[in-house]
């Protein structure tokens, strides 16, 4: 008989805790999960799941536009913000309600409230104390917002998914990914969007041409992205909110959206004093095994801040979990792990930067750039943009990117390529798909010269 109530209590029912705690469940442990708020997490209640059905809602705007081309009429649509909200609420509730069962069937127990370490084995819950062999922290990041004068007047991007009406004109502050679609979705609406970036470009530390190509589609779209700029208070007047800038320029909204970064969400779970080490962000420091610096204390997901996605908070869950409790160790591999931003267009990505490669010693360019054959009949002006980084001593391909329509679906595929090591000769022996954009990533031929890109950049 153990000594301990459990054999894992987990905190937070996030995408990382959640899949940890359900497998140690599977495998016979004796689990437990804290939540203080919805199972699911950020990702399921506040942040990618909401986010992209209203992407989704967003892009009818310009499809019923595009339609014309194509021979259609129809009367003036009309959209409705609180249906759109309603039914994507419905759509969480369920999602949240699948997440419940899973744990059941797995035999974990569902504590409710805010847990708080006291000691190596012991978890406090609104007072009740339960002890564990293990303790997996999985409380993930919060938003984060500069202390600036009427900072409070800013929502932050979980507000943003519940507005009860679609404001007229919207600030949104940051460059990072969580601007960067909130901005998309919201012009697409018919918002007038001001996106306010302290740096000269969006989209710090993706691919320059990434960055360029991204932020020249928004600004076709209507999006005034004004750089080198920053937020020095915000007023509210009558019914709306009125920020000063740099430069003394007021810039009017009805609501201004902060999306400046998130820190992971440690303060109060009584970490330090049981001796776990933090970095100086907040984060719990985990070995390569996602232990703390106390034995019995482990941490995977955004609050240990590495890569900060979920399907890498699962994944650190699942080799916890594995190692653990079903006797097969293994660890995260973090090389060539996919992302996209669900802007308008998307971007994905996978593997290096041609920054980064150009660190690592001689590598070749492939871009292309052109007009998608959709809109040759939409007459919309949007254009792709896909680009290769291939090492020039291995002909590996180090990197892959995306700016377009479907980019995230095709850059999955092609994650599988890189981790694969895949080299450019096997990119072009591969058939393309006719006709297709993917189709673009195995034809293209022509380096990019030199002079015309990286260091260069003409
Ligand atoms: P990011 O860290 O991506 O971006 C933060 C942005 O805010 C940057 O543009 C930064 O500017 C700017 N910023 C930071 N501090 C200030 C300040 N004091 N004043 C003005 N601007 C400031 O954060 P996000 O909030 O967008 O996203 C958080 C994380 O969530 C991401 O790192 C990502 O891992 C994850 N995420 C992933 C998504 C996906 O996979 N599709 C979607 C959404 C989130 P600068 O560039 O100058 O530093």
């Amino acid at each position: 008989m153990s000594r301990y109530d459990y054999d894992l209590i987990t905190i937070g029912a996030g995408s990382g805790g959640v899949r940890a705690t359900r497998l140690a469940g599977g495998y016979g442990a004796r689990a437990a999960i804290v939540e203080e708020s919805r199972v699911g997490g950020t990702c399921v209640i506040r942040g990618c799941v909401p986010k992209k059905l209203l992407v989704y809602g967003a892009h009818f705007a310009e499809e019923f536009e595009d339609a014309a081309g194509f021979g259609w009429t129809a009367g003036r649509p009309a959209f409705d913000w609180p249906a759109l909200v309603a039914n994507k609420n419905r759509e969480l509730d369920r999602l949240e309600s699948v997440y419940q069962r899973i744990l059941r069937d797995n035999h974990v127990t569902l504590i409710e409230g805010r847990g708080r370490v006291t000691d190596p084995h012991t978890v406090e819950v609104d007072g009740t104390s339960y002890t564990a062999e293990h303790i997996l922290v999985a409380t993930g990041g919060w938003p984060t917002m500069p202390d600036i004068p009427g900072i409070e007047h800013a929502i932050d991007s979980a507000d943003a998914l519940d507005l009860p009406d679609l404001p007229g004109r919207v600030v949104v502050v940051g460059g990072g990914y969580i601007a960067v679609e909130f901005a998309g979705i919201f012009r697409a609406l018919g918002a007038q969007v001001t996106e306010i970036i302290r740096a000269s470009n969006i989209l710090r530390g993706f691919d320059e041409d990434v960055r360029d190509a991204l932020a020249a589609e928004m600004e076709k779209k209507g999006v005034d992205i004004r750089r080198e700029t920053q937020v020095h208070s915000i007023e509210k007047r009558d019914g709306h909110f009125s920020l000063r800038v740099t430069g003394d320029e007021e810039i009017d909204a009805d609501t201004v959206l902060y999306a400046t970064g998130r820190a992971p969400n440690t303060a109060g779970l009584g970490l330090s004093e049981v001796g776990v080490k933090m970095t100086n962000r907040g984060a719990v420091m985990v070995d390569d095994w996602n232990r703390s610096s106390v034995d019995s204390i482990y941490a995977v997901g955004d609050c240990t801040d590495r890569v900060n996605l979920t399907p890498v908070a699962i994944a650190e869950g699942r080799a916890f979990a594995e190692t653990r409790f079903n006797d097969n160790p293994i660890t995260m591999d973090y090389a060539n792990v996919p992302s996209a931003v669900f802007s308008q267009p998307p971007v994905a990505t996978v593997g290096l930067t041609e920054e980064q490669a150009r660190q690592r010693g001689p590598m070749d360019v492939y871009i292309s750039q052109f007009r998608p054959m959709k809109h040759t009949l939409s007459g919309r002006d949007e254009r792709t943009m896909m680009k290769l980084i291939v090492d020039a001593a291995t002909d590996r391909v180090l990197g892959c990117h995306m700016v377009g329509v479907d980019g995230p679906e095709i850059v999955q595929g092609l994650a599988i390529a890189l981790k694969c090591g895949a080299t450019k000769a096997q990119f072009d022996a591969t058939v393309g798909i006719h006709p297709t954009a993917a189709e673009e990533f195995v034809t293209m031929r022509e380096k990019r010269p030199e002079h015309e890109g990286g260091d260069g950049r003409s």
